[in-house]
């Protein structure tokens, strides 16, 4: 029997009720899916083409040429990786054994941290159908799903009906956000909106812990003590909360320790649980895997002696001492992504990309090698943001190899 839903790789919702047409072996459209959904599971506007310098190849001579410039640096970095499949993310990490490189991704400089603490049990989770099911507080702090992860609300924190919340939103429900600006999220949230000044997060933390313990809450920004004391009740009474962590959160703390402390006193007094908004569809299972395979989940080099692994072996801190002679970049765009003065130097190394797109990391590679869109052209299996395994079916046939098959073709050129 044909399949009637698909999984959507837009972002790491994964959402997997997507109904699809197709016509001459071409999606045609795309039904259940957010317009940043579509977007990813329609054709790429630029689709990349294997090139070397500039020049159509052959994928063979595409692989020839990766595989040549991998095997003749002395101190390679492997990079990216959240929009492949495990499968893809299982090979390259076994292309960095071989070759004793260097292994990082774009966790490095977001939601790694807590994706750590999360593994090292340090935080307590959730999934999302327990949301669904049970959660009647989600706070969003310095996220907004209207944009980031647009049907976030409307299939598990705000607006659906679950087992024991069949009421929906604001009966059953309450959305909470906290940021420094008023978000597409803050205006749904309404009057359960929290505006604080940029950096103010930490702040509020230990406020919010003040009143959790029965202290009188001061922050040096304008709150009052008796807005505190009404967000700190709301966070008390939850009977399955939940906040998700998004990027301004994160950015705006020193390091995980004050989300681990305030998580610990919600949990003295409450229901915590705490999800990562992750970006990239399968950033999650990158983290995973190289656990499994290293204890760490970014950040690493494998070594005779071992792994090494700290700040020293992050993407930005490798191209900013300019310790890395050839970079493989996986379904990433570090050109984008990171500050000017630290992706320039990939222009001063060889880099080979694997994308089905063209992004401006591929469009001034050495290599570029055109790959399967996962989701709609290729499948394999991912980890969704809240660390649940998501299976993912190709949506059509095409000619073009996975980044799975590309990587394995260059481990054996290797
Ligand atoms: Fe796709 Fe994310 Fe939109 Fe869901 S929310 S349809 S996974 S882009």
């Amino acid at each position: 029997m044909e399949q009637e839903y698909y999984v959507c790789t837009g972002c790491a919702l994964l959402c997997d009720d997507i109904e699809i047409e197709v016509n001459e072996g071409k999606i045609s459209k795309v039904n259940n899916a957010c317009l940043k959904g579509v977007a990813r599971l329609k054709e790429c506007e630029k689709p990349a083409e294997c090139r070397v310098d500039g020049n159509n190849v052959s994928m063979d001579e595409a692989i020839k040429e990766a595989a040549g410039i991998l095997k003749n640096a002395e101190k390679p970095l492997i990079f990216g990786m959240g929009n492949s499949t495990t499968g893809a993310q299982k090979k390259a990490i076994g292309i960095a054994k071989k070759l004793n490189a260097y292994i990082d991704d774009t966790s490095s400089f977001c939601q790694g941290p807590v994706i750590e603490a999360i593994l090292g049990d340090r935080i307590k989770t959730c999934t999302l159908e327990e949301v669904k099911d049970y959660g009647d507080v989600t706070v969003y702090w310095g996220a907004d799903p209207s944009n980031s992860h647009p049907r976030h609300l409307s299939k598990y924190t705000y607006f659906p009906r679950g087992k024991e919340r069949q009421r929906g939103w604001e009966e059953d429900r309450t959305a909470i956000c906290i940021d420094v600006r008023k978000s597409d999220t803050a205006i749904i949230c309404a009057d359960k909106f929290y505006q604080i000044p940029p950096q103010a997060d930490e702040e509020l933390i230990d406020a919010l812990i003040a009143a959790l313990s029965g202290k009188v809450p001061k922050v040096s920004f304008g709150m009052g003590p008796k807005k505190i004391l009404e967000l700190a009740n709301m966070l008390k009474k939850a009977k399955f909360g939940t906040i998700c962590v998004g990027l301004g959160l994160i950015y705006s703390l020193p390091d995980v320790e004050p989300l681990v402390r305030l998580m610990e006193k919600l949990n003295e007094v409450s229901n915590f649980h705490l999800i990562p908004m992750v970006g990239q569809f399968n950033m999650r299972g990158f983290d995973h895997n190289l656990h499994d395979e290293t204890g760490y989940i970014n950040r690493a080099k494998f070594g005779e002696n071992g792994v090494e692994h700290g700040p020293q072996c992050s993407v930005v801190e490798l191209l900013r001492t300019k310790s890395v002679d050839a970079a493989l970049v996986i379904g990433s765009d570090p050109m984008s992504s990171l500050p000017g003065c630290i992706a320039k130097e990939l222009s001063g190394i060889p880099v080979v990309t694997i994308d089905p797109c063209v992004t401006m990391t591929s469009a001034k590679a050495k290599v570029s090698i055109a790959s399967a869109t996962t989701g709609s052209d290729s499948g394999g299996t991912a980890i969704r943001m809240d660390g649940v395994e998501i299976d993912i079916e190709p949506m059509i046939t095409t000619d073009s190899l996975s980044d799975e098959e590309i990587l394995n073709r260059i481990m054996e050129a290797l």
